[in-house]
């Protein structure tokens, strides 16, 4: 049958791809459904400094590129379409798409996480106009502008070492007094001279006409209620993991993650979950790609058995 496999791979990130890489090599009949662009968030990321064998680093997109090469190498199939659940027929797992129905003994889920949202007045209005969830894909709009970044991790200080090249000042706000943020990237950011942290502040909405104009802060200390300039906020307060579609199939946590064993197997045999999808997963593209490993790995033996 033409929508029949050993195993279906859903998100085309580091971990997905890896295990398309393992089990296409194993020679597993394997597809690998991608709703966006391969090589996931890491594409976003303009220079990975943690990916073991490029000494120089390496861009997220070049990364991600070269990944999806070498998994299409040994005949993995890949598919354009967004899952959109599973069903379980006896030993089949049937992945709904929004391009038809594909069946596989085991399914591998990669499908990773997304930018959380603050649910702040004029977030969503705005988006695209000024708020943006990726300093990669956005800041070159911002060259010699004041902009704001919300969030005090990896992500909020990468995001400000980036739009520090184009904006005149990127100012941190952060709801606490001590960043989350590993200690290189604190030594970079303190060295910028552009980037300027605002402690203790919480963003209560954001204004403007056509654009964002400003934003209205609260001291979460002082209560005090204050008002900055900005022409641009990125968000990067979390991650969410792409799981909404597994809702009914398979444990989650409250959060939305998939809890796995260190064979990669959810609570459903024939199940496998990979990567930023993972409870507990350190989020770096080395460890998901090592879970897409490890995922594959295990499935391989599930379907022989
Ligand atoms: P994170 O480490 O969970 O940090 C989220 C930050 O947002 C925290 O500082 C948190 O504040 C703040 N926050 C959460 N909800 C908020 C709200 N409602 N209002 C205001 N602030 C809020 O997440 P992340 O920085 O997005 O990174 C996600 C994952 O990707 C992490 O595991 C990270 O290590 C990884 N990553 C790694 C790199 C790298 O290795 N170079 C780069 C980017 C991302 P509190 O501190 O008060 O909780």
């Amino acid at each position: 049958m033409a929508n029949e496999y050993e195993v279906i791979i859903i998100g085309g990130g580091p971990a997905g791809l890896s295990a398309g890489l393992y089990a296409s090599r194993d020679r597993l009949k394997s597809l690998l459904i991608e709703r966006g662009a391969p090589g996931g968030q890491i594409t976003n990321a303009e220079l990975v400094e943690n990916y073991p064998g490029f000494a120089q680093g390496i861009s997220g997109l070049e990364l991600g590129q070269l990944i999806h090469q070498q998994a299409t190498r040994y005949g993995l199939e890949t598919l354009a379409a967004e899952a959109t659940g599973i069903e379980l027929e006896g030993e089949k797992r049937v992945v709904i798409t929004t391009k038809g129905k594909f069946s596989a003994r085991a399914v591998i889920i990669a499908s990773g996480s997304e930018r959380r949202k603050l649910g702040i007045a004029g977030e969503e209005e705005f988006t695209g106009r000024g708020v943006s969830y990726c300093a990669t894909c956005d800041g070159p709009f911002f060259k010699d502008s004041t902009v704001a970044v919300i969030g005090g991790g990896n992500a909020a200080i990468t995001e400000a070492l980036h739009l520090a090249k184009f904006a005149s000042r990127v100012r941190v706000i952060h709801r606490r007094h001590e960043l989350r943020a590993t200690r290189i990237l604190q030594e970079k950011a303190r060295a910028e001279p552009k980037i300027e942290f605002l402690w203790d502040t919480e963003v209560e909405g954001i204004e403007g006409k056509d654009r964002v104009k400003r934003l209205n802060l609260s001291n979460v200390k002082s209560g005090e209620k204050s008002t900055l300039d900005v022409a641009g906020v990125f968000v990067a307060v979390g991650l969410k993991p792409n799981t909404d579609y597994l809702k009914g199939v398979l444990p989650l946590d409250d959060a939305g993650y998939i809890v796995t064993n260190e064979k990669m197997e959810t609570r459903v045999a024939g199940i496998f979950a990979a990567g930023d999808v993972r409870l507990n997963s350190a989020r770096q593209a080395i460890t998901a790609a090592g879970d897409g490993a490890t995922a594959a790995v295990f499935a391989e033996k599930f379907v022989s058995r």
